[in-house]
C-alpha cells in the first residue's frame, strides 16, 4: 500500500527548530526582538522602502489595515466572490458592506470589469486577492479607477514571494496595504502570523497602535525604556493582534529560506502543467512573461469531456491516498454570504460555472519527485 500523501505540509528544518527553542530560552516570548527583526527582514525582502507590521493573522492584518483607512459604517468594499470569507469578514467587522465581484474565467482574480460596474459613490476601498499566488495586475486596477478615492488592499494570503511586471507583491507601488498570511499551510509559515506591507507610515503607526490594544507604545519599549512600565497612554480601543516573538523567530527562518522553497514549488508547479498538458484539464494560468507565481496552490479544473467530474476525482484519488483539496466554494453559495447579501450564481456567472469542477492537488516545498509523479499517474488515469 502506497503511503499517504498529504495535500501540504509545513517545511520546518533544523534551523526553525533551533531559533525557536533559543526564543523559548530567551526569557521573552510575546512580542519583543524577534518581531522587530522579522518586520524589518521582511520589510527589506519585498523592497520599495515598505514599513512591515507583524500580526498573529492575515485576518487580523486585514482588519487592521482597512481600520487605519478609515473604513466604517456606511462605506462598501468590493472583493471578488472567489476567496476564503476571511477576505469579507473583516468588512463586516468595521459595519461596512462587502460588495462581492465575479473572476475572470483564466486567472480565478477578481475582473476589473466587473470592479468598475460595482463602483458607487459609497466605494470606499477593493480588496484585490492574489489567487493561488498569482498576482492582480493593480497597475491596471488604478488605471481603472482614475483619480477616484478608493484605497486598495491586497490580499496577499497567497502571495510570497511573487511579483508583477517587475514590481514585488508587497512593495506597495499601486497599494494602499499588502496583507500575508503565515498560516500553517502558507508559503511560508509561523504556525498563525501575518504581515501588513505599506509606505504610508500614518497607516503603520495606526496599525502598530491597534494591534495592541490602542496603546501608543509596544510593550518591549515599555518595559525596557527605563522600565516605565506606566509610560504608557491608551488612544483607542484597540485590538490584540501581536505576533509573539516564538513565531516571528520562526518566521525569519522561513524567511530566509523562501526562496529555495519557492524554487521547489515552482519546479512542481511546472512538471504538473507539462505532465497535465493533453490531458481534459483546465490548468492553471502561469502567470508566464508577465508575472512570478507564488505557486501557493495548484488548482486545476475538469473539462466536460473528462471521464469523471470533480467529487468522483477527489474520491478517485483519495482512494489511492491522494489528499486534494477545494479553493474555494465561492463565498456568494455560502450560507451567510448568500442570505445577508441576497446574491445568486446567476450574479457571478463565471465563478459559480467553474465551482464545482475545482480541485487542488498536492502541492509544497517538501515534496518529493517520487509524490509527484505518483499525484501524476493518478491524475491521468482517473481523467482519461
Ligand atoms: C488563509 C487566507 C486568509 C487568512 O489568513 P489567516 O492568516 O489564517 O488569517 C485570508 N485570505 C485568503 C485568501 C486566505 O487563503
Amino acid at each position: 500500500m502506497d503511503r499517504p500523501i498529504p495535500f501540504a505540509l509545513p517545511d520546518i528544518g533544523p534551523a526553525e527548530i533551533d531559533a525557536v527553542v533559543d526564543t523559548l530560552r530567551s526569557g521573552w516570548l510575546t512580542s519583543g526582538p524577534q518581531v522587530a527583526r522579522f518586520e524589518t527582514d521582511f520589510a527589506e525582502s519585498v523592497g520599495g522602502g515598505v514599513e512591515a507590521v507583524a500580526t498573529n493573522s492575515a485576518t487580523a492584518g486585514l482588519h487592521l489595515a482597512l481600520e487605519a483607512l478609515g473604513v466604517g459604517v456606511g462605506d462598501e468594499v468590493i472583493l471578488p466572490t472567489w476567496t476564503f470569507t476571511a477576505t469579507a469578514e473583516v468588512v463586516r467587522y468595521l459595519g461596512a458592506q462587502p460588495v462581492l465581484v465575479d473572476v475572470d474565467r483564466s486567472t480565478l482574480n477578481l475582473s476589473l470589469e466587473r470592479v468598475v460596474e460595482a463602483l458607487t459613490p459609497r466605494t470606499r476601498a477593493i480588496i484585490p486577492v492574489h489567487m493561488a499566488g498569482l498576482p492582480v495586475d493593480l497597475r491596471a486596477l488604478r488605471n481603472r479607477l482614475g483619480d477616484r478615492d478608493i484605497a486598495v488592499v491586497e490580499d496577499a494570503a497567497h502571495a510570497f514571494p511573487a511579483s508583477y511586471g517587475g514590481s514585488s507583491v508587497g512593495s506597495c507601488e499601486f497599494s494602499d496595504a499588502c496583507v500575508f498570511s503565515f498560516y500553517a499551510n502558507k508559503p511560508i509559515t509561523t504556525g498563525e502570523g501575518g504581515m501588513v506591507t505599506t509606505v504610508d507610515e500614518a497607516l503603520s503607526d495606526r496599525m502598530r497602535v491597534m494591534r495592541l490594544h490602542g496603546i501608543d507604545r509596544d510593550v518591549f519599549n515599555r518595559y525596557t525604556a527605563a522600565g516605565l512600565s506606566s509610560d504608557y497612554d491608551v488612544v483607542a480601543p484597540g485590538f490584540k493582534y501581536n505576533m509573539p516573538d516564538m513565531a516571528a523567530a520562526l518566521g525569519r527562518v522561513q524567511l530566509a529560506r523562501s526562496n529555495d522553497l519557492h524554487a521547489r514549488r515552482k519546479a512542481i508547479a511546472l512538471r504538473y502543467l507539462e505532465a497535465f498538458a493533453e490531458l481534459p484539464l483546465d490548468l492553471p494560468d502561469g502567470g508566464y512573461t508577465r508575472a512570478e507565481h507564488a505557486w501557493h496552490l495548484f488548482l486545476i479544473r475538469l473539462r466536460r469531456d473528462a471521464a469523471i467530474d470533480r467529487d468522483g476525482l477527489r474520491e478517485g484519488l483519495s482512494a489511492l491516498r491522494i489528499s486534494s483539496s477545494v479553493h474555494f466554494t465561492p463565498l456568494h453559495q455560502l450560507t451567510y454570504w448568500r442570505e445577508t447579501l441576497a446574491t445568486s450564481d446567476s450574479d457571478f456567472p463565471v465563478a459559480s460555472a467553474e465551482s464545482p469542477s475545482v480541485l487542488s492537488l498536492p502541492l509544497f516545498s517538501g515534496m518529493t519527485d517520487d509524490q509527484v509523479e505518483r499525484v501524476i499517474a493518478a491524475v491521468k488515469r482517473l481523467v482519461t
